[in-house]
């Protein structure tokens, strides 16, 4: 069980980033504010984004840009981060079907990246904003020729001001569809990013807090963890929720957090 929000005791707070902290480049109204507030109240704030084509100092960067919240490197988790975990013990030397944010963040973690498919022994698959079939055709060889095929997530789609854009599971469904194998796949819900995420948590008590139920809300169900839906992101009625991953809270916004837990502003679901 998850216990009361609002009993006072100290709890681990992860917080998707893309609709729920920011939209795009703008910080949802109040997001330092409730940060902040969670922070001095002696809680504890986490990232967990499955948004892997960022390493880790440029996400911090954007969170600072965007809504002036300072955070430390060991509340960012990415899913970029969970591949690395998934590949850094086995000597692997990975071919990176991403960006360059992702490759820096295996080399960061002592991965051998190469650009050479041929010397490959795992394709990481991210979003690659600058994909060329050239590089799809090696990813897919060197997957045909039997490294490991592993993508950092599968979420179809991302939000933008002007609708959804493909995300990195429509890049993988390509590499999949060429190669006829099945990706370990590390973003939320599976299980590299619950296992990353329950590393970093220092409270017993742990609440997840996203916009998209299919992976914040399934990573915290599958943990055991608490789960607060926002609506300032993809999701924009409760309703629109299957019944299976239902929140234990509904938020209009993160604001909605802050203070320490202005309790007529939660609003729990049903
Ligand atoms: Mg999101």
């Amino acid at each position: 069980m998850t216990g009361d929000l609002l009993d006072g005791r100290p709890k681990t707070f992860v917080f998707d980033l893309d609709g729920v902290v920011y939209v795009d480049a703008v910080s949802v109204p109040g997001a330092r504010v409730t940060l902040e507030a969670l922070e001095g109240a002696g809680h504890q704030v986490l990232f967990a984004t499955n948004n892997s084509s960022r390493a880790v100092d440029t996400v911090i960067e954007n969170i600072a840009r965007r809504t002036g919240f300072t955070a430390q490197p060991a509340a960012i988790i990415t899913s970029g981060l969970a591949a690395a975990e998934l590949l850094v013990d086995d000597d692997e030397v990975c071919f990176v079907f991403g960006s360059d944010g992702l490759a820096r963040t295996l080399i960061d973690r002592g991965i051998r990246v190469t650009s050479d498919h041929e010397q490959a022994t795992a394709v990481v698959v991210g979003l690659d904003r600058g994909l060329t079939y050239e590089r799809l055709t090696e990813a897919v060889l060197a997957v045909r020729r039997g490294a490991r095929f592993i993508a950092t997530n599968d979420d179809a789609t991302y939000p933008m001001p002007d609708g959804q854009y493909p995300g990195c599971g429509a890049l993988v469904a390509s590499v999949e569809r060429a190669t006829g194998v099945l990706p370990v796949v590390c973003g939320k819900p599976n299980p590299p990013m619950v296992r990353l995420v329950a590393l970093r948590v220092r409270h017993p008590e742990v609440w997840v807090i996203g916009d998209r139920p299919e992976t914040d809300l399934a990573m915290a169900k599958a943990a055991g963890w608490g789960t607060i839906l926002v609506l300032s992101g993809v999701t924009h009625a409760a309703g629109d929720v299957p019944d299976d991953l239902q929140p234990d809270y509904v938020l209009e916004s993160i604001a909605d957090l802050a203070a320490p837990m202005s309790a007529r502003a939660l609003r729990r679901k049903g």
